[in-house]
């Protein structure tokens, strides 16, 4: 028995465009980069419960070209604050801005990190030692997001946000099955809570 060894925490991987804000395609302006309704409720519930809330986003505007590495960074700093004037907050943000056919060299390369590969969740446990690797979902709106869950064995919920409703018609990537379907972020929110509310640890 361990009963000395303090509790893990669960943890949210949370995608962006499409399922914290309104997909809207490569954004230029940070002004434009709105949030879902909903969006900072749902992560704000997820901070009351002590729940780490992470973003893992592909950004491959700087490998294409369409701006610079920074602008990725102003766009991310847009979103936490939207979500902070909602008392809501990331515990980390993690972004991959590779793409292997880019045409930037510095960022066209076959990197670990692009969703559906684990890189970045595989960095986030490593650098934040107490999540907890069985209470961990993935949130997104695309199959690579649910594909990025079952890469790592964790939970997935799609959103029908963004391209989540392309998704499960079969026209945009591949249909999948993830362990539950969510008409926005909220909901997934609740799934999750109710979820882990089935699986406290032993
Ligand atoms: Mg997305
Ligand atoms: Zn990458």
């Amino acid at each position: 028995m361990f009963l000395d060894a303090p509790a893990k925490q669960p943890v949210v991987f949370l995608d962006r465009d499409g399922t914290l804000n309104q997909e809207i395609g490569y954004i230029q302006d940070t002004a434009d980069l709105k949030l879902i309704p909903g969006a900072a409720a749902a992560v704000r519930q997820l901070n009351a419960a002590s729940i780490a809330v992470i973003l893992v986003t592909n950004q491959t505007g700087a490998a294409r070209g369409y701006y610079p590495e920074q602008h990725i960074r102003a766009l991310n700093t847009r979103l936490e604050e939207l979500l902070q004037s909602g008392d809501a907050y990331l515990d980390a943000v993690y972004y991959c801005p590779h793409l292997k056919e880019g045409s930037v060299p510095e960022w066209s390369i076959d990197c670990f990190c692009r969703k559906p590969a684990p890189g970045m969740i595989d960095r986030a446990f490593a650098e934040h030692p107490q999540l907890d690797r069985l209470r961990a979902y993935v949130v997104g709106d695309k199959a690579t997001d649910v594909e990025l869950a079952r890469n790592c064995k964790l939970k997935a919920v799609l959103v029908t946000t963004g391209y989540g409703h392309q998704v499960l018609k079969g026209t945009y990537q591949w249909q999948v099955e993830p362990d539950f379907i969510a008409q926005e972020i909220r909901y997934a929110i609740d799934w999750i809570l109710d979820d882990l509310k089935s699986n406290l640890p032993a």
